[in-house]
């Protein structure tokens, strides 16, 4: 008597829920916190089906449930703790944790269900996974920001490191044109001066011929002053990046034939410069200056390279596809293994002897071919002369224009 009264109080005062249901689903007992929970009155419960405390579709569904159990003995929440779906009177659904147990009392059996509302821990749960998610998408944020900055941070050490190497290069570059240009200019300036001290004193003599062969070492000297620091401009120009090519289109033959008359007044004794175009063809579309520059170059090294009573053949030539431009000289020629290097700034080969020269032109020659998208070519080897080729693709534009044109293939030689 003393225990029953015991467990009486106990099951009153717990603060889950706890409900009595014989087998056929009519609630027997339902303790204070049950009641609590579901908001109903002790006799609004008592004797009514616990499917009442149950939402759709487990309140229609739970008949049959209670039937298939009967039949089968299988069950689907006795012996578990499950979380399930409550509702309370006002019709509002609220999470609860389920524990069914069965009790064989006397002859008949009972099911215990003891409940705990989960209202809070699911509120907290939702709070702590909206919490988790705004705190990822944070740290998600955070990193993509902290990602960014640290590309930025690459990106602008490497163009630091670009800009830096390019300043070494540079100052490199202009303390080895300060020293080669010390060394260089002496030649041409001695030789003026030298000339122009003899012209001074054939002056004096009145004698007419020996003055004027030394004014033509005077304008020679100049030449090659004036052509040393084109040089070096031109080099510095093309390092620091302000080489820009314009196109323009251009009459190849008067261009070229004039470059010859020019480059015969600086040929050694005998030395004859031919010129040959080759293609129906006369336009053409680079940069005219550029062009002149790379040909100026190569014509000048070919006189420089090649001896007295030699033929230099300049040739310039226009294709379906391409504008070709040819030097071929008969001179010393550049030894193979020296082949390698020859378009690297300030580099000779090793057969110049005291032939001048800086080694810039063929490097600035290279640049000028490559900011022009075309190519430089060369064969060449020791006493057998040297021939340079550059060759340039033409536009699409430019292929049509010179398809469209009957194609008569037209030989001019000088
Ligand atoms: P450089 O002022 O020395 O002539 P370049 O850059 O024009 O400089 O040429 C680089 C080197 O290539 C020359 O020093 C020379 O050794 C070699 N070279 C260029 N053209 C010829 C040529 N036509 N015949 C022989 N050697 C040549």
């Amino acid at each position: 008597m003393e225990n029953a009264r015991l467990l009486q109080a106990v099951i009153t005062t717990a603060l889950d829920g706890i409900i009595t249901v014989d087998s056929s689903g009519m609630i027997e007992r339902i303790n204070p916190a049950g009641l609590k929970i579901f908001g109903y009155q002790n006799d609004e419960l008592v004797g009514q089906n616990v499917s009442i405390l149950m939402p759709e579709p487990d309140r229609s569904e739970h008949h049959q449930y209670m039937q298939h159990y009967r039949k089968t003995g299988e069950k689907k929440s006795i012996g578990k703790i499950r979380e399930v779906i409550g509702q309370r009177k006002d019709g509002t659904q609220f999470p609860l944790r389920l524990a069914v147990s069965e009790v064989q009392y006397l002859d008949r059996m009972i099911y215990t269900a003891f409940l705990h509302d989960l209202t809070r821990e699911k509120e907290t749960e939702e709070i702590l996974k909206k919490y988790t998610g705004e705190l990822e998408e944070l740290v998600e944020e955070r990193t993509k920001s902290l990602q960014q900055m640290l590309t930025e941070l690459q990106q602008a050490k490497e163009e630091l490191h670009q800009s830096l190497e390019k300043e070494k290069e540079l100052s490199h570059l202009k303390s080895r044109l300060v020293s080669m240009a010390s060394h260089e200019l002496r030649t041409p300036l001695s030789a003026m001066q030298l000339s122009i001290a003899l012209i001074e004193k054939y002056l004096e003599r009145s004698e007419r011929v020996p003055v004027v062969k030394y004014l033509h070492q005077l304008k020679n000297a100049i030449g090659n002053l004036n052509a040393i620091l084109n040089e070096f401009l031109s080099a510095e120009k093309l390092e620091i990046g302000i080489t820009t090519p314009v196109n323009r289109l251009f009459d190849v033959l008067k261009f070229a034939e004039e470059l010859r008359d020019e480059m015969q007044l600086i040929s050694k004794t005998n030395q004859v410069i031919t010129y040959r175009h080759t293609g129906s063809e006369r336009q053409i579309n680079l940069d005219q200056y550029l062009i002149r520059h790379c040909l100026t170059n190569l014509i000048t090294n070919a006189v420089k390279y090649s001896g007295e009573n030699t033929v230099i053949e300049f040739s310039t030539e226009i294709t379906d596809q391409q504008y070709l431009f040819t030097v071929k000289d008969n001179g010393i020629g550049i030894p193979e293994n020296d082949h390698a290097l020859i378009f690297e700034p300030f580099f000779r080969a090793h057969n110049t002897g005291n032939i001048s020269g800086t080694g810039l032109g063929l490097s600035i020659v290279d640049s000028y071919v490559n900011l022009m998208n075309g190519e430089i070519h060369f064969t060449s080897s020791l006493n057998q002369g040297t021939q340079f080729t550059l060759s340039f693709c033409k536009t699409k534009d430019e292929t049509k224009d010179t398809l469209q044109t009957p194609s008569i293939n037209t030989d001019f030689t000088y």
